[in-house]
């Protein structure tokens, strides 16, 4: 604590120039005597005000100078300033050194990057997965990581998932990179080795494909020779009538199975964006609705179609059919018999959706978000006994994010299930046959007949 001595100071001051004025008085000569106090007293302060600018010249990096009186005061606070900022300092470096001592031992890579995409800092394991360099501070990262995949990436400020990507420092190695924004638009950025990962993932994608390839060949023969012996079924006892139905049965479910397998371990191999060839939508959904109103049959759900848009969209036209009749097929299979089923085309600025709606058996809220899982069922004795693989929206989400596009689920127990196909908006063309004048294309629809 530094006492505040400027009273007693300011009054000794007074005192001693009293002192000397009542000397000079004494001795004839007060002005002088005054004249020469105050110059000694002026010199004092202009020696201390040269001192404290001196010590600042230096950079205020040693302890400040020494003094008495005012000028002391002055030093000892500026020196227990100086020792507070110190003090100051010292934790902070001791965070930074155990923030980087911390990321340094990460077996991930971390990088810093500044508001224009340069790096600025990067731990060790981001030195050795992506091979960085001293020298390479300060340069673009998208000009060393330039997968197209990675660019977009980069440039999508609302990402929040990952991606994975080629290395490019080691070609035959995998990344995974994640991204956050933060402060004035500086990224952080964290990549990870996901080379053993994807090899077991392609081992597993293999094993499927190979084992449903080699399932089907003695399926298609079992099945050929069930149906031919219930050909003649009628001559048959009964009982061994109803052997060979529910066989035949089971052969079906089986080889649905293996389709739907084979499938989606295509769907999950290829990576490329799905080609963009021209679907009429009222078309293509009419169709389907056809194909239901077949598989629902006695069953007399109405199903109807409703287009609330003209657009046609922009996909692969059976990767859409598949993933809509799944989705169809659905609702026909969990809605009782009679009841309503609506296929509804119509868009939004942010893009086009098929809506299948129908007023069925509905889902506890607490199974949507796992649906599009392989296998998983809600109820799987009611799954299998339709015929269900388990496999169906998993096959759709897929098809769906090939068309950068997802799956939308509501449904209320008891009520009924509205699954949206939701597709981007750079995904909708104006009708075919629509007039090109600038002034009639967008708005079609609303214009009077
Ligand atoms: P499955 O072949 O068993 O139908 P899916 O992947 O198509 O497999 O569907 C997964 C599960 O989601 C189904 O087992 C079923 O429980 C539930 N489900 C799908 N569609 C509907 C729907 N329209 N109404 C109620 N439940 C549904």
């Amino acid at each position: 604590m530094i006492r505040d001595i400027r009273r007693p100071y300011f009054r000794n001051l007074l005192l001693a120039l009293t002192g000397v004025f009542a000397f000079g008085v004494y001795i004839g000569q007060p002005i002088l005597l005054l004249l020469i106090a105050v110059s000694g007293y002026l010199a004092w302060q202009l020696f201390q005000q040269s001192r404290l600018i001196k010590w600042l010249e230096q950079g205020a990096k040693s302890e400040p100078p020494d003094s008495k009186g005012l000028w002391g005061m002055v030093f000892d606070h500026l020196y227990s300033e100086q020792r507070r900022r110190k003090k100051q300092v010292r934790h902070y470096q001791n965070v930074i050194n155990r923030v980087q001592n911390s990321t340094e031992a990460l077996r991930d890579g971390v990088i810093l990057l500044d508001h224009h995409g340069a790096l600025q800092w990067w731990n060790q394991s981001a030195a050795d997965l992506l091979k960085l360099q001293p020298r390479d501070e300060g340069q673009l990262l998208i000009n060393l990581v330039r997968e197209p995949a990675f660019q977009k990436f980069y440039q999508n400020r609302e990402v929040r998932e990952s991606i994975r990507i080629d290395n490019p420092a080691f070609p035959d190695r995998t990344l995974d990179v994640s991204m956050t924004i933060y402060g004035k638009g500086e990224r952080l950025l964290l990549i990870r080795d996901t080379t053993r990962m994807t090899q077991l993932e392609h081992m597993r994608q293999d094993f499927v494909a190979n084992a449903s390839h080699e399932l089907k060949t003695p399926l298609t023969v079992l099945k050929g020779y069930l149906e031919s012996i219930l050909d003649f079924s009628d001559d048959l006892p009964a009982p061994l009538r109803r052997a060979l139905g529910s066989m035949n049965g089971q052969t079906q479910r089986m080889e649905n199975l293996v389709n739907d397998l084979l499938v989606l371990t295509r769907l999950d191999v290829e990576v490329r964006e799905s080609v963009r060839q021209r679907i009429e939508v009222s078309t293509l959904l009419n169709s389907i609705a056809d194909d239901a109103r077949a598989l629902s049959s006695e069953r007399n759900h109405h199903i109807s179609v409703r287009l609330d848009s003209d657009k046609d969209l922009q996909g692969d036209p059976s990767e859409l059919r598949s993933a809509i009749s799944n989705l169809v097929y659905n609702a026909v299979n969990y809605s009782p018999d009679g009841s309503d089923i609506e296929l509804h085309w119509h868009e939004s600025p942010q893009g086009g959706y098929i809506s299948i709606r129908d007023n069925g058996i509905g889902i506890d809220p607490r199974h949507i978000p796992r649906l599009t899982e392989r296998f998983y069922r809600v109820d799987p004795g009611r799954s299998s006994e339709r015929g269900g693989t388990g496999l169906g929206l998993a096959i759709v989400k897929h098809i769906l994010h090939h068309h950068q596009g997802r799956l939308d689920v509501a449904s209320v127990p008891g009520r009924g299930s509205v699954f949206t196909c939701c597709l981007p908006a750079e995904r909708l063309l104006p009708p075919a046959n629509a007039p090109v004048t600038p002034d009639s294309a967008p708005d079609r629809r609303h214009k009077p007949a």
